[in-house]
């Protein structure tokens, strides 16, 4: 299968193919840093290469203006309507690819790079390691394979994703192979100071008055009672949401509040984190993170989602009565732009996650915040 792949692309620089390296939407830096990376190695060989993703409007996160090769971007609209081959990158099913599933679907040659454990069996060739820890140290062996050479862009674009996908190292992801990888793309000029910084650490002073806001209504919840949880009866989760209102009173759109989940994931008292973000439409998009047995890409995988074990996510519709009609209906109840309507909702949403965790919950305790009160 994998040799499939550097078969493919080889076939596509001998012959001149036109190709299009495909991320999914709501980029990170896993599938952008992997689609630049690729199309850079790619285009140095003289390859006929663009890298896409659907957006609108089209533009790149601020988070990940820092990867190298943006000149390779197009929008959707502007992509050749002949490209000769699609190669996606860390999509684990064709809907993540928005609008690009049916440029996808309508080119002649096509090839799936990939490490979701739970993807969906699309495109011709795939090359699919589940137990990679990104996407992009799929592509560096796919270029080993190719014998083509790691330049310091290249190699900044690969580190990114990879510093993505283990959680700056810290992660089940982050195996020996992961910290090989992280070496040789160092070696070859990637800054871990710069990347590090870049993926994790820079937020508009906007972001700050906003965890304020989000974390300072952050709630526990539990699969048994909360008392029950830390000793061994269940599991719990800390969690909150983000409205549209919020995003607004700061300034901050919700590319820039990835990382308010990542706050509640290390709350000692919980194995489980989730942050509920309100969309334009009034439904929501949902965060998930484990950091105890629980596999959260299960559980979104059973709410319409996917993901990893320990990072997933899903997104739930505005539905039924009584459900969010958007911030500028719902009531202000009190100075942080809480609303009774947004609160119940996030909730109930909470509970589907809670419905989950306990139905698949056949071993009981376990449970990270028992773990740190011995510590
Ligand atoms: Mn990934």
């Amino acid at each position: 299968m994998s040799s499939d792949a550097a078969g493919l692309l080889r076939r596509a620089v001998v012959d001149g193919w036109a190709v299009g390296l495909f991320a999914h939407v709501n980029p990170d830096s896993d599938t952008l840093g992997s689609a630049l990376a690729l199309g850079l190695a790619l285009r140095a060989t003289g390859a006929d290469v663009v890298v896409s993703f659907d957006a609108a409007p089209f533009r790149v996160p601020d988070g990940l203006a820092f990867l190298p090769g943006q000149d390779l971007l197009k929008a959707p609209r502007e992509l050749p309507a002949d490209l000769d081959l699609v190669v996606t990158l860390d999509a684990a099913a064709p809907h993540m690819l928005g609008a690009l599933a049916a440029p996808m679907a309508a080119a002649p040659h096509t090839l799936v790079v990939d490490h979701h454990r739970s993807g969906a069996d699309f495109g011709q060739v795939r090359l699919v390691d589940p137990d990679a820890p990104s996407t992009s140290t799929v592509v560096l062996e796919l270029l080993d394979r190719l014998g083509l050479p790691l330049d310091a862009d290249v190699a900044t674009a690969l580190y990114a994703g990879l510093a993505t996908d283990t959680g700056s190292f810290r992660q089940a992801t982050t195996s020996p192979a992961a910290h090989r990888a992280a070496a040789r793309l160092v070696e070859a000029g990637a800054d871990p100071t710069v990347i590090g910084w870049s993926v994790w650490g820079i937020h508009r002073f906007g972001y700050v008055g906003l965890l304020g806001d989000v974390l300072g209504r952050a709630r526990l919840s539990a699969t048994g009672a909360v008392a029950d949880a830390g000793e061994g009866g269940g599991h719990a989760l800390a969690w909150t949401w983000i409205t549209g209102a919020d995003l607004a009173r700061h300034g901050l759109r919700l590319e820039h509040v990835e990382g308010v989940v990542d706050v509640l994931w290390g709350v000692l008292e919980a194995d489980l984190a989730a942050v509920a973000k309100q969309l334009p439409d009034g439904g929501w998009t949902v965060s998930l993170r484990s950091r105890g047995p629980v596999d959260v890409g299960a559980v979104a995988m059973a709410l319409g989602g996917g993901g990893h074990r320990e990072k997933a996510g899903f997104s739930a519709r505005r539905d039924g009565t009584g459900e969010p009609g958007g911030g500028a209906v719902a009531a202000v109840t009190d100075g942080v732009g809480e609303t009774v309507d947004e609160a119940a909702s996030a909730s109930k949403i909470i509970d589907r996650i809670l419905d989950q965790v306990s139905g698949r919950d056949g071993r009981r305790g376990r449970l990270s915040a028992a773990q740190g009160r011995q510590a």
